[in-house]
Parts: structure tokens; sequence; C-alpha cells
């Protein structure tokens, strides 16, 4: 045996062989001996790894053979180098493989050890697999969406950020994308959660079809997805790609047994002509898919400078809204409603208005449909709601006048967030205000996205008592049929048509046909945007029912709206 000076080999402090083989008998580590892949020895727990499991197997494996291929060079360079000296010691994490294909991770460390005359490897291995595993799976729920498998927005990131330094490197684009449904939260609230999941998989599955595999898709959370575009060409690539995920999302999803009709918006940024960090790259892909969804959804847009402010302006509108109702910067105006037939005032319209510290006043359209986004609008609704039927209930004990009614408007793009059928009973109680005083001015943007849960919100809402008018009519589809459908009594002629009353022979036409169809159904006809004596005689002698707009009153504030009716009493 030769003598190893500088690295004392196990079995030459040990006695004898024997004594040797009782040492590590017991051991949970495997030791083995071995040389050119030669295994030499191999303790009982070394066995149970290489498939050899009692004392007499042979130990016919070679090491070298049981070594995956991505492990073995190493392993057999840090052997060589063992054996010739060149090193003391190697430790390695290996991988085995055994002959029942299973793959063991092995933690080792090797030295040099005198064996039966000659110069060979001591290799004391641990099994980690279970670390390794445990490691892996670590790894993915970190970097991984559970529901879906993609890439989540800490991968996403890092994918982000190589590829920008790729495309430095390389002098190449690279394309981001927004993808976000426009109709994920509608699934999840009528077909619930379970439906929700499936179609969020489905989703990915139909993006990863679209995609190469070079790109990254992957999910940022709720129903935000996003794509990686690395190496693309300058020209209409993106947009074809944009335009096929455009298409495969409105192709229809099948969910708890039924066909269900989504669609997405899209919003791509192009590096490094747009920005030249991940985080402007991030704001721009928002502020693109955001544009998108504006502009009608089932969209892609391309980011351009403009709706960098643009994103700005409403982030800090956003920021203010938020506040605006505590910080008592909400108030509401009431138009009168008048009656054609007596010129008296029989109701009022009112409206939110929103006193912006710094913008002045704030028109509804403007903020609305923010407060929808935002979720806000239930909160102002109910608020409306509150103070105007108290408002309302005010005037009709202090004129004696019980036929006075109070609208208000219902957003209707949110209209099951706000259970509105659920507060209004409550709020009729407490202010005292009879259900026949108070109007609902709906429009039938109330059908599109949850059209039985809408019937059966207005349905309860009738049956409570409450008046129902349908707003905007003449614009949209306005079709017969959704006129027949909803439970409402009244129906409100678009502004927009009564200032060509009187010289346009075609909005007169129009105009008499809305009437005699609202009357035929037995629905009031009320007529906006009234600005001319003329205009409302026009409307009087077609049977319209009752009138508003400047001509009778602007919106006004409820002092002056007071002051109006004190005179009149
Ligand atoms: P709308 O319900 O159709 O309201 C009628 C709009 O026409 C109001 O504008 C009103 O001030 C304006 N108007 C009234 N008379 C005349 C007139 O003679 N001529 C002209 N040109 N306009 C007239 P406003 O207050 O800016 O509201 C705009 C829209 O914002 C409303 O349209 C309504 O859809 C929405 N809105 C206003 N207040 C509320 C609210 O409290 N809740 C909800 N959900 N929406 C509201
Ligand atoms: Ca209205
Ligand atoms: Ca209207």
């Amino acid at each position: 045996m030769t003598q190893q000076s500088s690295n004392q080999p196990p079995s030459e402090t040990a006695k004898n062989q024997d004594d040797f083989r009782e040492l590590t008998q017991t051991l949970q580590e495997g030791i083995l001996i071995h040389r050119d892949g030669v295994i030499l020895y191999a303790n009982p727990a070394a066995r149970k790894i290489i498939d050899a499991p009692d004392q007499e197997s042979p130990l016919d494996n070679n090491l070298f053979e049981l070594l995956h291929p991505d492990s073995r060079e190493k392993f057999i360079q840090a052997s060589h180098d063992i054996i010739s000296g060149e090193k003391q010691w190697a430790a390695s994490e290996i991988r085995l493989e055994k002959p029942d294909g299973n793959i063991v991770e092995m933690e080792t460390s090797s030295g040099p050890t005198p064996f039966q005359g000659q110069l060979a490897l001591f290799t004391v291995m641990r099994d980690i697999s279970q670390r390794k595993r445990q490691e892996e799976r670590i790894h993915h729920q970190a970097n991984y969406d559970n529901l879906t498998g993609l890439p989540n927005r800490t991968l996403f990131y890092d994918r982000l950020t190589q590829e920008t330094v790729r495309a430095n490197r390389q002098n190449s684009r690279v394309a981001l994308m927004f993808i976000d449904l426009d109709r994920f939260k509608w699934v999840n609230d009528t077909l619930g959660h379970a439906a929700g999941d499936q179609l969020l998989k489905d989703v990915s599955e139909r993006l990863l079809s679209v995609l190469r595999k070079s790109d990254t898709v992957a999910r940022l959370g709720g129903d935000e997805f996003t794509a990686i575009l690395p190496d693309m060409a300058k020209g209409p690539f993106a947009e074809r790609v944009a335009g096929e995920i455009l298409k495969q999302l409105a192709t229809p999803f099948i969910l708890e047994g039924q066909e269900v009709f989504i669609s997405g918006s899209v919003g791509v940024t192009v590096y490094p002509d747009d920005a030249d960090d991940v985080d402007g790259l991030l704001r721009n892909a928002d502020s693109a898919m955001y544009r998108a969804k504006h502009d009608g959804r089932n969209a892609f847009r391309f980011f351009t400078p403009d709706m960098h402010t643009e994103a700005q302006e409403r982030m800090e509108l956003e920021k203010d809204l938020h506040r605006a109702m505590e910080r008592n910067q909400l108030v509401i105006r009431y138009q009168p409603i008048i009656q054609l037939e007596t010129g008296k005032v029989v109701g009022a319209e009112s409206f939110l208005r929103w006193n912006h510290p710094t913008k002045g006043w704030v028109s509804p359209s403007a903020f609305i449909p923010l407060a929808e986004e935002i979720g806000l609008i239930s909160q102002f609704t109910e608020w409306m709601l509150q103070t105007a039927c108290t408002q309302a209930q005010t005037w009709r004990k202090q004129f004696d006048f019980d036929d006075f009614f109070i609208t208000v408007n219902l957003s209707c793009t949110r209209c099951r967030e706000l259970s509105t059928d659920d507060k209004i009973p409550g709020i009729l109680r407490e202010t005292g205000l009879p259900p026949t005083a108070l109007v609902l001015e709906i429009t039938e943007n109330i059908l599109m996205e949850d059209e039985e849960r809408a019937m059966s919100m207005l349905n309860h809402l009738t049956h409570l008592g409450v008046n129902l008018w349908l707003d905007d009519f003449g614009t949209g589809y306005s079709s017969l049929s959704i006129l027949k459908q909803l439970p409402v009594n009244g129906i409100k002629i678009d502004r927009a048509f009564v200032p060509d009353v009187l010289t346009d022979p075609e909005t007169v036409v129009l105009v008499e046909a809305i009437v005699s169809l609202a009357h035929s159904l037995k629905r009031q006809v009320i007529g906006e945007g009234v600005e001319s004596a003329e205009q409302a005689q026009f409307l009087k002698d077609r049977g319209c029912l009752m009138g508003q707009g400047y001509y009778f009153g602007r919106p006004m504030c409820s002092v002056d709206f007071e002051k109006m009716l004190a005179k009149k009493f």
C-alpha cells in the first residue's frame, strides 16, 4: 500500500480492511472506493444508491457509466486530477442515472486512498434528491404562476431585463405586449371561480400557440398577461402577432359547457424605440393597453408618446378622485323637469359634479367612466341616492308637493358591483321618500355585461315601486326589442336630437317614430336638451309628456332650485 502522508486515507487509519468495512457499515453516507470508474468497494448506503443492494451482489457497474451525461465529464476530470496528484480533493454535485431511469442527485467529495496496493479514489456521497426537488419546487413557486404554469411577474421581469441587455448587444429590438381580458370579471362573477380559472388556463394555452418558442408569455396576476417578443424585426411583425392574439381571444371559449365570448385589449411598446429601461417599457405597455381598452376593447394599440402624459394625468385624477368624497368635493346639481302641457315643474334630475381643488369643475363625462373603472362608482351612486332622496323628500314636505319626483342616473357598465337594488329599500326607508317619487335613469348598456343579472335587478326595482326611465334613447342600438324587454315606464329622447327638430326633416320623422313607438308600448316620453320655446312646443305637439333643458332651467345647486320652487308656490 502506498503511503499518502499529506492526506491520511481512511483505510490507512483503520487497522485493516475489515475494520474499515465495519466502520462504514452503518454510515448514512455512501462510501465508494473506485478507480477508473471500477467500483472496488461500496458500503451498504452506497450499494443502495448504485443498485447493488446486498453485500453479495457483484459490483460490476462502472461508476462513470452510472453518471448522468451532464455531470460525467466533470467528475471524470476531477478523478483524474486527484489520481495524478494535481488535486487533493474535489467536491461536486453529480447526478446518477439508475438502471430504471431514475435520476438521483448526489453531493460528493472525493480524495485519494490506497486500496489493495494501488492508489484509488475515496468518495463520500450523500443523496440530496429530496433537497434538490424542494429547491426546484421553491424556485418554481417563486418564478411561475401556479394556475397556468406561465412565468410570473418575477421571472417576467428577469426575462425582460435579459432581453433588453441582449438587444443592446445584438442591436435588435424587443416588443413588449400587455394583454388584458375584457370580460374576465364577468366570467368570474357569473360562472364562478372554477370557470374563471379554466378561462385563464385556456387563454394561456392560446397565447402560447400564437407565440414563438423564443418569446415569453407571462401572467402578471388576475387577467393580466404579457408577452416579450425578442429579435423583433421592425415592421408589421408585432402588429401581426397582436392581431392574432386578438383573434384567439375573440374565438369563443367553452366554460361550464357553454360558449363564452370574451375579448382582449393589447398594448404594445418597443425597446429601445419607446423607452430605454424596463420600467419605462412597463409604463408604456400599460398606457397603450389602457388606450386599447378605451377605444372600445378588442383592439391593440402601439405606444405613442402622448399616451404617457395622458396616463400621468389619469393617475393624478384617479388619486384625487379617491379622496373626492371624504373631502366634500362632490356636489349635486338639480335640473327641473317640466310637464309640457302645464309648464309646471314636476321633478328634478340630479347630476353629480366634482369640484376639483385645482382643475375646478370636472365634467361627469370625464370622471364617471374613471369612477366606474376604479370601482368608486357604487360608493358615489349610493351617496347620490342618499343625498338626492333626502333633498327631494325635504322639498316635497316643505312645499307640500306630493307629486314631486327625483331622478338619479345609474351607472350601467358596472351595475353588478352596485347591487343598487339591495341598497334602495334602506335608502327609501331612511329618507321617507315614497318609491314612486324616485326615478332611476338607466341606459341600454345595462344589458351589455350580464343581461340576466341586470334584468333581475330591474324587476326587483320595479317591484319596489321605483320608476325606471331609459336614458339617451335614439343613440346606440335603441332597438324595439330592448324597449320591449326592459321594464321601464319612461324613455328620454337623447338630447342630441332635440336641436334639430325644427330644421331637419329626418330628425322630425325619427322623433315622431320614437314617440309613437313609446306610446304603443305604454311608455312615457321625456325630451331633454330643450333650449327654446319652439323646441318645447314641438315636443309637446308630438305627445311628449315632459321636457327638460336650459330653456326651463340649467342644472343648479339646491339653494337655487329651492328658490325656483318657492317662486312657483
Ligand atoms: P345625461 O344623463 O344624459 O345628462 C344630461 C346632460 O345634459 C347633463 O350633462 C346636463 O347638464 C346636460 N343638459 C341639460 N340640459 C341641457 C340643454 O338644454 N342643452 C344641453 N346641451 N345640455 C343639457 P352633465 O351634467 O355634464 O352630465 C353628462 C352625463 O354624465 C349625463 O348624461 C350622465 O350620463 C352622466 N352623469 C351625470 N351625473 C351622473 C350621476 O350622478 N351618475 C351617473 N352614473 N352618471 C351621471
Ligand atoms: Ca340622465
Ligand atoms: Ca340623457
